[in-house]
């Protein structure tokens, strides 16, 4: 089982560490005020936008660009 595939390209990563070198950090969306997860979102070498399920811990370690939505 691929860890996520991209289904505009077909694009396959196998793991999480495959589809965090190959793709482009874009930015965290949060879902304040329930905060119970955020997506990351990345982009793939196609342009369409991967999300990735951060845990809170997570979400404090990686380097945060407010996402407006
Ligand atoms: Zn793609």
């Amino acid at each position: 089982m691929a860890y996520k595939v991209c289904k505009c390209c077909g694009q396959v990563y196998k793991t999480e560490k495959e589809f965090l070198s190959k793709t482009k950090f874009i930015g965290i969306q949060r879902f304040d005020p329930y905060n119970i997860f955020n997506l990351e979102l990345r982009d793939c070498k196609c342009q369409t936008t991967l999300a990735r399920k951060l845990s809170n811990s997570e979400v404090r370690l990686t380097p945060s660009i407010a996402f407006a939505c």
